[in-house]
């Protein structure tokens, strides 16, 4: 079986990544006031050394098909611009009913974000 994501980015934008080199983005990773109120929630991916000790990689309690575990105890809209409080926290409020995403579907944003299509290997 093999699945594909279609990625339809608004316009691609880039950031200047660490080793200097251009990092192109879909927009939706870019967060403008016109698209609502900023409210933000982190994920934690486990990883964990591999057996020869040179790299680190994805533990298996990451892509256990479980939402990821927050960071934080609830979304978060502190860093939101607006001047709109109630609104701001009701729309803070509703985040907390989102689903935070399971290991594949954070692949999927990530690869969204970045301009990538996922295609899963066929297994037997
Ligand atoms: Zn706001």
């Amino acid at each position: 079986m093999t699945e594909t994501s279609t990625i339809q980015p608004d316009t691609e934008q880039s950031v200047i990544g660490p080793h200097g080199e251009p990092i192109a983005y879909n927009t939706l990773a870019k967060w403008e006031p016109e698209r609502g109120h900023y409210i933000e929630e982190t994920v934690q991916v486990y990883l964990r050394l591999s057996a020869d000790g040179t790299r680190w990689v994805v533990d298996g309690a990451s892509i256990d098909g479980y939402s990821l575990d927050s960071v934080l105890d609830h979304p978060r809209n502190s860093e939101c611009p607006c001047d709109q409080r109630q609104d701001c926290a009701t729309a803070r409020h509703r985040a907390e009913s989102v689903d935070l995403p399971d290991g594949e579907g954070l692949m999927r944003m990530l690869a969204e974000a970045l301009g990538y299509e996922v295609a899963k290997k066929e297994t037997h």
